[in-house]
């Protein structure tokens, strides 16, 4: 019977230290690989150059490296790449790399699928098979960082969590690898360059914020009146605004760090006046802006995105209220890349 082999990227440093220990070798011998894993994305033990033949053969025997394989890339005409990552378990996901003039964004997933049931949202019908390990969150960013600098002679400037999935729900998993993306033995980046967006869950923003997280919170608000809100994000039942507006209130009383509010305005569901005053008495409980995210259609056209007067209207009294607001285009539409599209349609 062949003993299942252990993931090797599921040990820390000091781990795989102690394992080279007891193996009779230096706990150095540990670094080393650890450098191999994480900051040089080795594919496989073969790779490690400067590791002896035998030390090499001996993790061969005793762990498998699980990368991740892009099975699929797609290029849009506007530079958006979108890939369908391959899993060691044939699972797959989705990540996008949005280019701008002045930057190039990875939206990585964090599940396979997801357990909220966001009616607009095409990932919604997948359900959630699994949570991603650390290092297959990790490797959809470097497999992006790759192709920022081969097809926009640059690396990747910032990363969101807005592909598949639930990341607070997945949260000791989605914190390990922004510990790896941030961490000089990773990939060395900031973590003000990297965005957590959530659905709300309320005591997983307070457990951010006594974590002292660095990196950014954004919230997918899209109502701020609780029966509309229900309606087409059903877990705002169990979650509903007043536990969010506390947890946020919490946040920012601890990290200082501004709130962006995802708000979708769609014909008939949340486009009259008294859905942006709620919006606007929403926003003055902690410091916030607003992102209006332009809809992007999922297959049945149950929701539509408003019209322009609407949007203006949003955008009007936001400001009169001395509200930040910004109208956000989507980007690889064609490829069914944007925001909610990701459901594997290849
Ligand atoms: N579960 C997390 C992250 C994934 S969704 C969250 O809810 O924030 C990323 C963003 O895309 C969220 O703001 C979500 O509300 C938005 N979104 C989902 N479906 C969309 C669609 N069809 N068009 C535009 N935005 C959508």
């Amino acid at each position: 019977m062949e003993i299942k082999k252990k993931d090797i990227r599921a040990l820390t440093k000091e781990q795989l230290r102690e394992f080279f220990v007891k193996q009779g070798d230096k706990a150095f011998r540990g670094n080393q690989v650890y450098e191999w894993l994480w900051q040089k994305s080795a594919h496989s033990f073969e790779d490690m150059t400067n590791i002896s033949l035998d030390t090499r053969q001996m993790l061969q025997d005793n762990f498998v490296i699980n990368h991740i394989k892009v099975d699929q890339m797609q290029r849009s005409s506007d530079g958006t790449i979108k890939n369908a990552v391959r899993l060691h378990d044939d699972l797959i996901v989705e990540s996008v790399l949005i280019p701008t003039a002045t930057r190039t964004t990875a939206c990585v997933s964090s599940q396979v699928g997801c357990s909220l049931d966001c009616k607009f949202c095409a990932t919604a019908r997948l359900k959630r098979m699994r949570n991603l390990n650390p290092d297959e969150i990790y490797d959809q960013v470097v497999a992006i960082d790759n192709e920022s600098r081969l097809y926009h002679n640059r690396p990747l400037s910032n990363i969101v969590f807005m592909g598949m999935g639930e990341p607070l729900m997945n949260y000791n998993n989605v914190l390990k690898a922004i510990d790896k993306i941030t961490s000089p033995e990773g990939l060395g980046m900031s973590p003000k360059r990297i965005v957590v967006s959530t659905s709300g869950v309320p005591k997983m923003i307070k457990k951010m914020a006594d974590d002292e997280v660095k990196f950014k919170l954004a919230v997918s608000l899209h109502s701020a009146i609780d029966e509309v809100r229900t309606s087409i994000m059903p877990f705002n039942a169990t979650f509903p605004l007043s536990d969010l507006r506390e947890a946020l209130q919490y946040w920012y009383a601890k990290t200082k760090n501004r709130i962006t509010y995802e708000y979708v305005v769609w014909d008939g569901i949340n486009d009259k006046r008294k859905d942006v005053d709620a919006l606007v008495e929403f926003c003055k409980f902690a410091p916030s802006k607003v992102n209006l995210i332009e809809y992007n259609p999922i297959d049945d056209g149950e929701f539509q995105q408003a019209n322009s007067r609407a949007l203006d209207m949003y955008v009007d009294v936001l400001e009169a209220n001395n509200i930040t607001v910004t109208v956000r285009r989507s980007r690889g539409k064609d490829i069914d890349a944007a925001c909610g599209q990701l459901a594997n349609k290849g």
